[in-house]
């Protein structure tokens, strides 16, 4: 199985990226998105982890890992992409026990600014989690969904604060894994493309596939 991982702060365009490698193939597993639909059942785990989604904190990884070892049971697909996992260095751990073997890690860079000014604006589609943005992709119709007509929604954590709060939190753990990875880096067991997530969705798309 080919398995990358697309590691960057929020609002960086993994999900856009994502999106694009979908149509050449691949298949992307989001644990925001998993996680986003555990909150939306009413539920104990469901009402814990949406509480922890509205604050920007990260959620314990035995949630997490529940639903991402309940994903990958039914997916039996080659070409898998992780978005947004792993998220910190117990989870990088975690990986061999699911049996993720990952062979690329592709680095979203940009600065925190343009991200606040991204993800303010951005609208999704709740159940295929297409994005929109009032500036950089407007839906055709203010409001809906380009294919559905369904109503889009802001997200609960794209809100300036809950952002800043988000932005800590990535910083403070991709260091420590990009620190890990350095090794097996150096080692030839994984290859790390940093991309310049400034760039136009087209530009960084054409990047990463020069480097599938
Ligand atoms: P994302 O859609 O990747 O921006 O993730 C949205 C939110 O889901 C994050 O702010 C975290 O609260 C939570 N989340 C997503 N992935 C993970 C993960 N691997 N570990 C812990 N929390 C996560």
């Amino acid at each position: 199985m080919s398995l990358i991982m697309l590691l960057g702060p929020p609002g960086s365009g993994k999900g856009e990226q994502c999106a694009r490698l979908a149509k050449l193939g691949w298949e992307t597993v989001s644990t925001g998105q998993l996680l986003r639909q555990a909150a939306a059942s009413d539920n104990e785990v469901g009402r814990a982890v949406k509480a922890l989604l509205n604050t920007g904190s990260l959620v314990p990884d035995e949630h997490v890992l529940q639903l991402l070892r309940e994903h990958l049971a039914q997916t039996h697909h080659k070409k898998l992409i992780l978005d947004g996992f792993p998220r910190t260095l117990s989870q990088v751990h975690s990986m061999s026990a699911l049996g993720l073997m990952p062979n690329k890690l592709f680095v979203m860079v940009i600065p925190d600014d343009v991200i606040l000014q991204r993800l303010c604006g951005r609208w999704v589609e709740p159940k295929s989690g297409r994005v929109y943005h009032d500036l950089y992709h407007p839906p055709r119709v203010p409001g809906l969904d380009d294919l559905t007509g369904d109503p889009l929604h802001r997200r609960d954590d794209d809100h300036p604060d809950i952002i800043r709060a988000r932005l800590a939190i990535y910083h403070k753990t991709v260091e420590e894994m990009l620190g890990f990875y350095a090794h097996h880096q150096q080692r030839h067991e994984l290859l790390i493309t940093y991309l310049d997530a400034t760039d136009s969705i087209d530009s960084v798309h054409t990047a990463l596939c020069a480097m599938l």
